[in-house]
């Protein structure tokens, strides 16, 4: 049986960058640039004043206080062309507006007092340069600002913003089909008779796949039968992935494999040595990736995570596919009776000073959902480990819950 790390390892060869687009800047956050972003000009553009206050000429406020004469204002969004600073002058300016020529100073306010309309006494000592931002100090024209494959946050849409470019390359959101199958499934809005289950994983699943960037497509519930696995298998391979869950463990009848086979999507496998999430398959159609997950909704969100999460990432051009993992100290004994597989522990942590402490969420039975609401982190503890004591380090894949501070 493969690892969980030859798994991963064997599933992020496999994907590749679905595709990209022209987005606007709004709609790139989160998304991964396809080219190098070069500035068209320089920035600032043109010399500008730091502060509200005084252009003025450094040299003659040698000695302070000085007074200057005021000859002229220059407000945002001014050109202030043909507007000179004399000797002897000063301009008042505001913040963002062009220095004028001749000044090669601002002083703020703060730092003088209007003796009238037409002076200004300043009160504080300047230096050459002082509250000017110069034109290019920022960026200059043709340098290379963000590099290919950065992720756009807020201060990259405010940097593309700044540099005119309204529209930019990113790699496509993966359109992934979920699909469930079951006999015993109803549609979530009503409540369950003998036998029946919530379809809560078509939610739950298509919900992950939002939060990891991608455009879920719920396609419905494929029955306990060939024609019915056939019809909806071959509409979910329509999208850019695809993942279903349930009908792979051993007690089924196995129809999403063979269907899927029948099909023509090479299995490349079918179980991974992890607790929970054994049975859990990867395929491969024309380079689109086919996850089948486990039905039971907790091992369907813990193998989502760890292995179609990345695979998500990747064909959104991400460099980091993994999600932060810190080393945690365990506040209790762990013992594993799977010795042989990789076990997923459902974790709350804590912050004690510098030190992480995971602590389980609740019982670790895989049918216990509220153990999953109540988790952090999953704590991953190596095959082999039979038993683990309080105090032991632990690696914790942090997915973005909360640390308790204590
Ligand atoms: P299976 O893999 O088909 O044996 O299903 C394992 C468990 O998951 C069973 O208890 C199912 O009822 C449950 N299950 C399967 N599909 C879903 C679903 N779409 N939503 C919630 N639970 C499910
Ligand atoms: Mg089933």
């Amino acid at each position: 049986m493969l690892s969980y790390e030859q798994a991963r390892q064997i599933i992020l060869e496999n994907i590749a960058p679905a595709g990209v687009e022209q987005s606007e800047l709004v709609d790139a956050i989160g998304r991964v640039l396809v080219e190098d972003v070069v500035a068209p000009w320089d920035m600032p553009l043109w010399d500008n004043s730091a502060m509200d206050g005084y252009a003025v000429r450094s040299t003659d406020c040698a000695e302070v206080p000085c007074k200057l004469k005021v000859t002229g204002y220059i407000p945002a969004g001014i050109r202030g062309d043909g507007i000179e600073v004399k000797q002897g002058c000063a301009v008042k300016i505001m913040t963002g507006a062009p220095v004028p020529a001749g000044a090669d100073a601002v002083v703020p306010y703060e730092e003088t007092a209007e003796t009238s309309g037409e002076q200004v006494a300043v009160q504080a000592p300047v230096t050459a340069r002082q509250h000017i931002r110069y034109r290019g100090e920022d960026v200059r024209a043709g340098q290379t600002v963000i590099a290919a494959g950065t992720m756009v946050r807020p201060p990259e849409v405010s940097m593309l913003a700044s540099l005119g470019l309204s529209r930019v390359p990113v790699f496509l959101r993966p359109i992934v089909a979920v699909l469930s199958t079951g006999d015993e499934l109803i549609e979530v809005g009503r409540t369950p008779g003998a036998g029946e289950i919530i379809n809560s994983n078509a939610l739950a699943l298509a919900a992950a796949v939002r939060e990891a960037g991608g455009i879920p497509r719920v396609i419905g519930i494929a029955r306990d039968n060939l024609e019915s696995h056939r019809e909806k298998l071959l509409e979910g391979l329509k999208a850019d992935m695809l993942v279903t869950s349930a009908g792979v463990s051993a007690g089924d009848r196995d129809l999403v494999r063979v269907v899927l086979e029948e099909l023509g999507v090479k299995q490349i496998f079918w179980k991974v040595g992890i607790k929970p999430g054994k049975p859990t398959a990867f395929g491969v159609k024309d380079g689109k990736p086919v996850f089948s997950l486990p039905g039971n909704p907790v091992s369907g969100l813990i193998t989502f995570e760890e292995f179609v999460r990345p695979a998500l990432l990747r064909m959104m051009g991400q460099r980091q596919v993994l999600r932060p993992t810190f080393c945690a100290l365990l506040r209790e004994d762990i013992s594993n009776k799977e010795s042989d597989r990789t076990i997923l522990l459902r974790i709350r942590l804590e912050r004690e000073g510098e030190t992480l402490y995971a602590s389980t969420s609740g019982k670790q039975q895989t049918g216990l959902l509220k153990t999953m609401v109540n988790s952090a982190a999953i704590a991953v503890i190596p095959p082999g480990r039979g038993f683990m004591a309080a105090g032991e380090e632990v690696d914790v894949h942090f997915f973005g819950s909360y640390i308790d501070l204590i």
